[in-house]
């Protein structure tokens, strides 16, 4: 507390004392005032008073949301999107098989390792197919779990928790939990996130976006998918982008089949993106997925790619689209994970696990009901 001059009165409602101190974080941030007899009356006063610094620190601080929890101070975000406090670590049953990163200290995928920088894209057999049809079903069935509860007022953490719930009945590990130390059991990319997204303590709010990205690890294989979710109403460029993100998807997919160059799915993607204003995210593609979470094929959604391979029946990979209102450029918050678009506009994701067949391309995350249609669609009403 610094000192101050004499024939001031305390602000702690009731007190008639003189004031002898000033609040110095009033001082710090230019706020007039904020005079208080003692330590005792500044801290009764506490509640109350620390409001006018959040006031005056949204002005200072460029329309941010968030100002009581500021793990990095000296980051300069990029949108108005921050981070929240994270619940407690979540634990899944030990009869539920798990991934080998999963209780590696350091959360290494040594299995994926092993294979790393090889270019050979695996055929699966028939059994494996089968294990990835159960899979990827369950994948889909938590995700629609996660759907029920998206809306106004409830955080990516309760998100996190259903999801996690959810794996867990059925007899599921949440993939991403403990991959490469990824702290949750899925991703929740709101906003200007557009992969990666830690859920957290942060309430969704009208106008959100919301991407959930669920994986699930089921006897051996895993299962990968995620929409992108309107929270409460949607903005006319929100529709405009998660719409033509899920057209990227679609008209991608529709290519699949033996035979084909993965670099051509790029070409697809971006055509369409770029027809309608947007651009494609650079740094992060589909990939080949199995026995092991991110494996060959590397699968770019840009133009012009130099990705190898060529579809064969019996390949598993994932398309997953990341489409931005204005800049493709990403970075990526001091937690390591959250990527976020560096203009800060909204950036949107789709994504599917695919096996290609002898004739073409089976949807094995696909949702069931609504034939396949996303969500977001039955939020406008269709
Ligand atoms: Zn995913
Ligand atoms: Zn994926």
């Amino acid at each position: 507390m610094a000192a101050v001059e004499v024939g001031r009165m305390c602000e702690s409602p009731g007190c008639d004392a003189s004031a002898k101190l000033q609040c110095p974080t009033c001082i710090k941030l230019g706020i007039q005032g904020s005079y208080f007899c003692s330590q005792e009356c500044f801290k009764k006063s506490w509640k109350v008073h620390k409001v006018i610094h959040q006031v005056a620190q949204g002005d200072l601080n460029s329309g941010g949301e968030e100002k009581e929890y500021q793990p990095w101070p000296n980051y300069r975000f990029t949108g108005k999107l921050r981070p929240f406090p994270q619940g407690p670590r979540r634990t899944v049953p030990p009869h539920i098989g798990r991934p080998d990163y999963a209780d590696h200290p350091e959360g290494v995928p040594l299995s994926e390792q092993r294979v790393k920088g090889a270019s050979h894209i695996k055929a699966l057999d028939d059994e494996e197919i089968e294990g990835m049809r159960v899979a990827c079903r369950l994948g889909r069935e938590v995700l629609d779990e996660a759907a029920k509860v998206i809306d106004v007022g409830v955080t990516t953490e309760e998100i996190d928790r259903v999801v996690h719930e959810a794996c867990v009945d059925r007899e599921c590990y949440p993939s991403p939990l403990n991959y490469i130390q990824f702290p949750r059991s899925c991703c929740t990319s709101v906003n200007e996130v557009i992969c990666h997204g830690i859920p957290d303590t942060r309430a969704l709010k009208n106008w959100d976006i919301c991407n959930v990205d669920v994986t699930v690890y089921h006897r051996g294989f895993h299962g990968d998918l995620n929409e992108t979710f309107f929270v409460g109403e949607a903005k006319p460029e929100a529709k405009k982008l998660v719409q033509v993100t899920w057209e990227c998807l679609q008209k991608s997919i529709e290519i699949v089949k033996p035979g084909e160059k993965y670099r051509e799915i790029g070409n697809i993607i971006q055509k369409h993106a770029q027809a309608n204003g947007f651009s494609v995210v650079r740094s992060y593609c589909g990939h080949g997925i199995h026995r092991l979470f991110h494996t060959a094929p590397s699968v770019p959604h840009y133009a012009k790619n130099k990705a190898v391979g060529i579809m064969k029946p019996g390949h598993c990979f994932t398309i997953e689209p990341m489409i931005s209102l204005g800049s493709w450029r990403d970075e990526i918050w001091p937690d390591n994970w959250t990527a976020v678009t560096i203009d800060g506009l909204l950036s949107a994701q789709f994504e599917e696990t695919l096996l290609v067949t002898d004739t073409g391309v089976e949807i094995l995350t696909r949702r069931l009901n609504k034939n396949g249609q996303p969500y977001f669609m039955d939020q406008l009403g269709n």
